[in-house]
Order: structure tokens, then C-alpha cells, then sequence
């Protein structure tokens, strides 16, 4: 008998029940594994923490942090960490669990994890989010370490902030531990090609996907949401390849040119903008937000948070095909909208894990003190999700199902595999 987690009460458009309920769609396909499923549907470890600092004015504020291990089954936990107003347990469950699901998919040696504090890093100081950081690594320190939890960025965190982890780290257990973290600056154990890793995965699905929907990349409409670390290396890519990036959305707003945005200078007027956002841009007429998701364009890049493809906006979505550069950017009913009516959908848990693949070759090189060049990363990480990818299409295609259960009928089976082959301690 299973009872429901007490700690949990999923609202229908929660990331957790979105995650559950893509669970439930891959059972069917298990077979004999089917058993073990329920060991998907809750983590196996979650952490809350307080987060006390001294702010710059003398006063001391609290911060909620968060740190979940979703599954250990196939190695330490990997994933993320967040920084957003909006971070609660449950959302940092299901971004660690789409970690187990995603590392398994590409078949990297991991589990998944994934952690988070709810702030709004634009309201701290550089010196406030440092001790934020710190503190947060020392609080969560009982249960990371490069053999145990490996944290990487994710949402307003970059390799500056897992400098400050990867130091916090060291200092408590006494030597320089850097594979505690990926995503740290190349000189100090990053790995080239990390920075842009993520989004060039979520572009060498997108170039394959179109190629076996033969569709053109060259002079191919492109409306991208989220235009960070994720969102704008895409665009980029798509547009050195021929694509019209068409329309782009961020927290300041949405722009559309369909003539095509010009990227270079996009990217430039984002770093040097007040705000960090495409709002500004002088070359792109302002647009709607709820129009976004109406643009006409080929491939739709939601790269932004999760829950932005509701079934409403799907019936609206006009591309071919969405590539799902966020963790869990679609809820199930929107799946279902956009399958009825022809929309390939190439699910976060295969598109977007090239960032989580160079994070592997970064905790690899990390360890063996041996570095590679860019050019060896950038090909081993096309190899790897080719193949990924290519063993999912055929999932698919034998069973009529769609890119998203394929993805979680071949990681679930590996994952399962394991955790039936280690069995029940004691
Ligand atoms: P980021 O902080 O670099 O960028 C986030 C972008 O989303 C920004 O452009 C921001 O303006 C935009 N945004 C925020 N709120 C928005 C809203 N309400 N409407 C429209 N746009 C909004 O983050 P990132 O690293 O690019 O991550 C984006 C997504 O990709 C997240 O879902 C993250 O979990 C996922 N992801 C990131 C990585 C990685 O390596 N960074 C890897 C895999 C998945």
C-alpha cells in the first residue's frame, strides 16, 4: 500500500503532479519493472534548510533553501541550483526528478538532484548573494560532495556563484574539492564548452528533429522564451545555421521582428540594458505577451520556466515543432493539445541535456586532472545525444508513442534495471 507524501499538495498545474503524471504514462511500457515505479514517484532524500544572513544594512534576513535527491539508483546526485522568488519544495522535487530521468536518457553515470532558495537575487547586493551562497553550501554540506551531490547552475546562478560553492565546500572538509560542482569557471576545473553546452543540445535536437520532419533550418521561422543561458546560445545557433529568430520573450517583456531579429546585436544590447532583458531592443516591434505563443513560426523554444505551455496556448501554438529548452515548460493536457494536432514535441529530458552531459565530462576531467580541448567536448556531446536520441525516435516509432513516454520508457527501464539489481536494504 502506498500512501500519498504528506509534505506534497500538488495544485493541478504543479510541477511535481506534471512529473507524476508523466510517470503514470510511461507504466504501461515497463513491463516486469512496472513494480518498481513507485520508487520514481518520491524522492529519496529532501532537505530544507534555513538560510540566515546579515544584509548590507546591519539586518539579518531568512532565505528557505532546498536541496533534493530525487534518485541514487545509478550513481551521486546531480543538478542544479535555482535562485527565484517562486522556488518552493515541490518545484525542486520535480526539477530532481526530471535530473534522475534526464541523466538516464543520456546515459550518464548519475542519479538526479537538484536544489534551490527562494530570493530574488536582483533585489540582493554581489556581497549578500555571496554570503546567501555560502551559507546555503554549508547548510546543505551533510549531503553533497563529488562522490555524493554534485550541483551545477541553473535559473540566476552561473559560474561565479559555484565558485563560491565550490570554495565553501573546500574550506569545510579541508582540501580543494572541485568536483563538487560543474559550470565553475575554466580556471578553476570548468570545462570549455559548458557555458554554451545546453543550448547547443537543445539546437542539435532541433537541427535532427527538423531534418527527419524535413524541414528547411535555412530561412526556418524561430520564437524562443527565455533568452539566458539556455534560450539565447539556442537562438544564436539557429541563426548561424540560416533560421529567422522571429520573436523572443524574457521577464521584460516580448519582441517580434519577422524579418528576422539580428542576433549579434540583440545579445550585445541584453548584457549592456538596465534590466538584462529584450524589452529595449530598437530593431523589433513591441508584442503582447499572451501573443507570443500565437507567432507564426516553425520551431517554438520554450526556454524559460516550467508550466508555460498550458493547453490553452497550445491550441495556439503555430510552429512544427517544439523544442523544449526549460525543464518541464509543458503540462500534460498541453501535451496531449499539441500531439492531437501535429506538433512534435522533443521533451526537456532529452533536449536539453547536453548542459548536464558536459557537466559529466567536467566531473570526469575534474578528477583525472586531464582537460580536453573544446573541439573533443562539443563532438563527444553531439555524439552522445545523437545516439540518446535516436534510440528514443526508434522507442517511438515502435511503440507509436510520443518523443516525451519514449524518452521516460528507455531512462525508466535503465533506471529501474539498477534499482531492481541493487535491491531492498536491508
Ligand atoms: P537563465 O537565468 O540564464 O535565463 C532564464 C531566462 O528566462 C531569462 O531570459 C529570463 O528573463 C527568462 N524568464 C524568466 N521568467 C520569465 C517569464 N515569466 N516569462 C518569460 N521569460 C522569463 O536560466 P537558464 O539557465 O537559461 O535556464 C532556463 C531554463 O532551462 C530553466 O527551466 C532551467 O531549469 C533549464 N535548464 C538550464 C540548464 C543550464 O545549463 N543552464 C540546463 C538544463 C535546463
Amino acid at each position: 500500500m502506498n500512501e500519498a507524501l504528506s509534505y506534497v499538495h500538488p495544485s493541478p498545474a504543479s510541477a511535481w503532479d506534471t512529473y507524476l503524471s508523466q510517470v503514470d504514462r510511461v507504466a504501461p511500457y515497463l513491463g516486469p519493472l512496472a513494480r518498481w515505479v513507485e520508487t520514481l514517484k518520491r524522492p529519496k532524500r529532501a532537505l530544507i534548510v534555513d538560510v540566515p544572513i546579515e544584509m548590507d544594512d546591519g539586518s539579518i534576513a531568512h532565505f528557505e533553501g532546498y536541496r533534493v535527491q530525487h534518485s541514487l539508483s545509478r550513481g551521486p546526485g546531480k543538478g542544479g541550483v535555482r535562485f527565484h522568488p517562486n522556488v518552493t519544495l515541490e518545484e525542486v522535487m520535480a526539477l530532481a526528478a526530471w535530473m534522475t530521468v534526464k541523466c538516464a536518457a543520456v546515459n550518464l553515470p548519475f542519479g538526479g538532484a537538484k536544489g534551490g532558495i527562494r530570493l530574488d537575487p536582483k533585489k540582493l547586493s554581489i556581497k549578500e548573494l555571496e554570503r546567501v551562497t555560502r551559507r546555503y553550501t554549508s547548510e546543505i554540506g551533510l549531503v553533497i560532495g563529488p562522490h555524493s551531490d554534485i550541483l551545477a547552475p541553473d535559473v540566476n546562478t552561473n559560474p561565479q556563484i559555484m565558485a563560491w560553492i565550490m570554495d565553501t565546500y573546500s574550506m569545510n572538509t579541508g582540501s580543494t574539492a572541485t568536483g563538487v560542482v560543474t559550470g565553475k569557471p575554466v580556471y578553476l576545473g570548468g570545462s570549455l564548452g559548458r557555458v554554451k553546452a545546453t543550448g547547443r543540445g537543445v539546437f542539435a535536437c532541433g537541427r535532427e528533429a527538423a531534418r527527419r520532419l524535413g524541414l528547411n533550418l535555412q530561412g526556418a521561422r524561430v520564437a524562443v522564451q527565455g533568452f539566458g543561458n539556455v534560450g539565447s546560445v539556442a537562438a544564436e545557433l539557429f541563426a548561424q545555421h540560416g533560421a529567422s529568430i522571429v520573436a523572443v520573450q524574457d521577464h521584460t517583456g516580448t519582441i517580434h521582428n519577422p524579418k528576422g531579429l539580428d542576433m549579434p546585436k540583440l545579445l550585445e544590447y541584453v548584457q549592456t540594458s538596465a534590466e538584462h532583458g529584450v524589452a529595449g531592443f530598437a530593431q523589433a516591434e513591441r508584442m503582447a505577451d499572451e501573443d507570443f505563443w500565437g507567432v507564426a513560426c516553425d520551431i517554438l523554444v520554450p526556454a524559460a520556466l516550467e508550466g508555460q505551455v498550458t493547453a490553452a496556448r497550445a491550441q495556439k501554438i503555430r510552429a512544427r515543432l517544439v523544442l523544449e529548452g526549460a525543464n518541464g515548460p509543458t503540462v500534460p493536457e498541453a501535451d496531449d493539445v499539441l500531439q492531437e494536432r501535429g506538433v512534435l514535441v522533443v521533451p526537456d529530458v532529452i533536449c536539453n541535456a547536453g548542459g548536464v552531459t558536459v557537466s559529466y565530462f567536467e566531473w570526469v576531467q575534474d578528477f583525472s586532472s586531464f582537460f580536453w580541448t573544446e573541439d573533443e567536448i562539443n563532438q563527444r556531446l553531439e555524439q552522445i545525444m545523437m545516439n540518446a536520441l535516436s534510440q528514443i525516435w526508434n522507442k517511438a516509432d515502435q511503440h507509436k508513442i510520443t518523443l516525451r513516454t519514449a524518452t521516460y520508457a528507455v531512462s525508466c527501464e535503465r533506471i529501474l534495471t539498477a534499482r531492481q539489481a541493487r535491491g531492498l536494504y536491508p
